[in-house]
């Protein structure tokens, strides 16, 4: 079984070792947020399975381990297909440990992560010498992890990059404005990188409550955020041409 992360968007950043496995697969499991022309790779013999979880359904993970074990079982290339990197807030880990408790051999594929590429769309650099020497990636799908340590985030210096944070951002605001962000900290929001619908939203994090931006998208929180990199965004821009 291969766990192979797909990349953010379209196929110009999938890994080559990505393009090759999903060629040749026999059969592919795979998330909601895969693209379309990532997915046009698939062999047309090929079994493609959609386990992805409609918004709001709590789709078993045990039912897709399950199905990992005995697809691997059954086929030599078994493709299992995440957005992003498979590490990265993908339950990939989860689905390993099924595999190894199973006897089934695997291997990782890493993929490019939205959270460091997403930023870098928006000509954002997460870490930059005298602005951020940190990077704290979380996930926002339930407001914040009531164990993040926001005060850490008021003296400067780190860049926080907010996974599955839309539907939640008027919390995630607060949160960060009570504990001490400043308000006129810096933000941008990222939407669908590297797909036909990219979209970069700059702002404030006291306008992140009102912003209209929809998911999937990155947040990103920090002094970076205002780095005047216009030159990437105009080469993304040129991309939708
Ligand atoms: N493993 C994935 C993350 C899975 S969580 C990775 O490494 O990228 C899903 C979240 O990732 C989304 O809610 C969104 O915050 C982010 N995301 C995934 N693809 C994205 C894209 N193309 N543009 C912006 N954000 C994206």
């Amino acid at each position: 079984m291969h766990l192979v992360g797909a990349g953010p968007g379209g196929i110009d950043t999938l890994t080559l070792r990505a393009l090759r496995l999903l060629t040749q697969a026999e059969v592919v499991v795979h998330d909601r947020l895969i693209d379309e022309e990532v997915l046009a790779l698939i062999p047309a013999g090929a079994e493609r399975i959609d386990v992805g979880k409609p918004k709001g359904a709590s789709a078993s993970q045990a039912l897709i381990n399950e199905l990992l074990v005995s697809l691997s079982q059954r086929f030599d290339c078994v493709v299992r297909l995440k957005g992003g990197d498979p590490f990265v807030f993908g339950r990939g880990g989860e689905e390993l440990i099924a595999l190894r408790a199973a006897g089934v051999d695997f291997e990782v594929v890493p993929g490019v992560s939205s959270a460091f590429a997403a930023p870098a769309l928006a000509g954002i650099p997460v870490t930059h010498r005298g602005l951020a020497g940190a990077v704290l990636v979380v996930t926002g799908h339930a407001g914040l992890d009531p164990q993040l340590d926001v005060a850490a985030l008021t003296k400067g210096g780190v860049t926080l990059v907010v996974l599955m944070g839309i539907e939640r951002r008027r919390e995630i605001a607060e949160r960060l404005i009570e504990g001490g962000v400043s308000g006129n900290t810096p933000l941008a929001v990222i939407e669908r990188a590297y797909t036909a619908a990219e979209r970069v939203v700059l702002a404030s994090l006291d306008e992140l409550a009102a912003l209209e931006v929809n998911a999937p998208a990155v947040i990103v929180v920090g002094a970076v955020a205002a780095l005047p990199l216009g030159e990437l965004r105009q080469l993304a821009d040129s991309r939708r041409d």
